[in-house]
């Protein structure tokens, strides 16, 4: 299944050991007791199920460094963990690995509103990082559907995407300063708030999309901006999916900036949602092969409504949209929300599903989507794809479940015939396989293949300078 890579070849670590890392955090902060360990040892959608002698929950940068320089002492291998929401495996141990969690570390430990930035500890979850924001009147704008349990740290260590990166940028461009463990337990003390820093190379991003294999990100002073002073929402009705493209285009025109985010999704999704979210409704009167969830944010109070009806309207003169629902109320726009939010809840109540997480230049969307639906189809007949997402930012999660009655062990064996076959179209179109879920363990072995050698090779070069032993989440990414 998925690409999947046999475990380094690590050597456990003694008795000695463990117990000399117990004692750094003391031994209420270390989970030995196979029950406990559980929640951390298994990821969200299931595919991946790892063991580990120790977990430890550091509650400080030197506590950190403490571990890493042991572990650099020892040899052991060491596994970062945020809130274990990451989707390749890359957050859980193989065997022999040590988890370090973060989850201790959430403190916002300082705001400032006039320089529009804060700095907040990486275990701090992202919904906090927003409420923190909130509270200075200032908006924190990364948002992704798990961010009631995702953390800073593993925002970084992903550069997560989500909801708003067409307006705001993914988690990268959200970060001024960092503060990381390097494996031989040094700190790196980068935490300025600087907008402008050319100071030779920029080792922030290094660290940045780095999923736990350079340092342990413990720190980072994030960007925050303005909060929008309006805002409006909509649930569009297409009836093909070029028109959709076509409408992305008229909002990206009409909307000089404000456009916030274009959420593509196909019917299937929706009757999934329905048929087991509960509560929720279909916001338009019939249905429609496909829909966005679109909205736009204003610093005027009365900036947002205006652009969203003359966009709708110059949509319908068009017709590019089939039917369209303003929300009238909060309520509203969040009951939208809600079924974007549940579309990846929902798959796992229809049997087993295949996903990708790829993107490709916003133009190619609507030929990739037919082109890969087709291929898909013609490897698994029957099966259900379910290609939904960040449509703005030309990111689509490729998902296809699996036919109706199909026993599920059997489907998933197809998931590196049925994945190949939507990456070789991806890359025609010059696209990426991983958009923002990252490498890890799923897609490890397909790297060298999407990268050139001069690619692997820095890559390489950076690892083995920063990390020598290879004890940072050995196995994943590289
Ligand atoms: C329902 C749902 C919706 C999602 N939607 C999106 C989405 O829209 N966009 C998106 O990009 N992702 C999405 N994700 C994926 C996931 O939430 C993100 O990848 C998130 O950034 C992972 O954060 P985490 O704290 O859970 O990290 P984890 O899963 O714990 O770890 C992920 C990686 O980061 C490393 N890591 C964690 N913390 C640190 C640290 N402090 N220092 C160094 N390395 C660290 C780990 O070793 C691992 O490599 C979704 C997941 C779910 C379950």
């Amino acid at each position: 299944m998925a690409y999947e890579t046999s475990a380094p070849n690590l050597p456990a670590p003694s008795a000695e050991t463990l117990a000399r890392f117990t004692r750094i955090v003391g031994d209420k902060y270390a989970i030995s007791d196979p029950d406990i360990q559980e929640p951390y040892l298994i990821e969200w959608r299931r595919l991946y199920h790892g063991k580990t002698p120790l977990i430890l929950r550091p509650g400080s940068t030197e506590e950190v460094s403490r571990i890493l320089a042991l572990a650099h002492e020892t040899g052991t291998a060491i596994v970062p963990q945020g809130g274990n929401t990451g989707l390749t495996g890359a957050q859980i141990p193989f065997e022999h690995e040590v988890v370090v969690s973060l989850e201790r570390m959430n403190r916002i430990r300082s705001r400032d509103p006039r320089g529009n930035s804060m700095v907040v500890e990486a275990g701090a979850t992202l919904a906090a990082a927003q409420k923190a924001a909130e509270e200075i009147d200032r908006l924190f704008p990364l948002s992704i559907g798990s961010e009631g349990s995702c953390q800073i740290g593993g925002n970084l260590a992903t550069n997560a995407g989500g909801l708003q990166v067409l307006a705001y940028g993914n988690a990268r461009a959200q970060v001024l300063g960092l503060e990381v463990v390097l494996a031989d337990g040094r700190v790196w003390n980068g935490l300025r708030a600087l907008r402008k820093d050319n100071t030779g190379y920029d080792l922030r991003d290094l660290f940045i999309g780095s999923e736990g294999t350079l340092g342990i990100i413990t720190a980072a002073v994030l960007r925050v901006l303005p909060r929008p002073k309006s805002r409006a929402t909509a649930f569009v009705g297409f009836n093909a999916v070029e028109d959709a493209g076509r409408f992305f285009d008229l909002a990206m025109e009409m909307s000089a900036g404000e456009l916030t985010a274009f959420e593509l999704m196909p019917r299937i999704g929706l009757e999934f949602v329905l048929r087991h979210a509960d509560g929720t409704r279909d916001p338009l009167q019939s249905p429609y092969p496909w829909y966005a969830l679109i909205e736009i944010a204003s610093q005027r109070e009365d900036g947002a409504a205006p652009v969203i009806e003359a966009l709708l309207t110059r949509a319908v003169e068009a017709e590019l949209i089939a039917d369209a629902a303003i929300a009238a109320s909060l309520g509203q726009a969040k009951a939208f929300w809600h079924i974007r939010e549940m579309m990846s809840e929902v798959q796992l109540h229809e049997g087993g599903s295949i996903k990708s997480d790829v993107s490709v230049p916003v133009a190619h969307l609507p030929e990739f989507l037919r082109r890969a639906t087709d291929a898909v189809l013609a490897i698994l007949p029957g099966s259900r794809p379910l290609p939904f997402g960040h449509y703005g930012d030309g990111n689509i999660h490729f998902n296809v479940s699996q036919p109706v009655g199909m026993d599920k062990t059997e489907f998933l064996s197809h998931w590196d015939s049925v994945t190949e076959a939507v990456n070789a179209i991806v890359l025609e179109f010059g696209g990426s396989i991983s958009a923002e879920h990252g490498i890890g363990r799923m897609k490890r072995a397909l790297l060298p293949r999407v990268k050139s050698p001069v690619e692997m090779d820095m890559m390489r070069t950076i690892k083995q300078a920063l990390d020598p032993k290879g004890i940072l989440n050995p196995g994943k990414l590289l």
